[in-house]
């Protein structure tokens, strides 16, 4: 699955409150794993960061992978307005 991330890293800078990533959250809500905006362990990361892992292990059976693709942009475009809207 080719999903169009940017990079932008806002959703490695917004885990907290996200249980399967409680342990990774260095305090603030940023990922311990994130090095220089890009992920360190980005072979092995968790499941829930892994959005083909995700898709066959949760998804595949009520979903094409192009809605699933949609899905999870829809959620890149509300992390990036509320990150807009918190440094205004
Ligand atoms: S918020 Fe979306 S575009 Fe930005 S790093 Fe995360 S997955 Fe990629
Ligand atoms: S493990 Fe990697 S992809 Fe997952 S939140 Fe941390 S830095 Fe981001």
């Amino acid at each position: 699955m080719n999903f169009p991330c940017d990079k932008c890293g806002l959703c490695c800078r917004m885990i907290g409150g996200i249980s399967a990533l409680h342990d990774f959250d260095r305090g603030d809500g940023v990922c311990v794993h994130l090095h220089d905006n890009l992920c360190s362990i980005y072979d092995s990361r968790p499941l829930i960061c892994n959005t083909s892992e995700m898709y066959d292990a949760f998804f595949k059976n009520i979903m094409t992978p192009d809605e699933f693709i949609d899905m999870n942009l829809n959620a890149c475009r509300k992390i990036k307005k509320l990150n807009r809207e918190n440094v205004r």
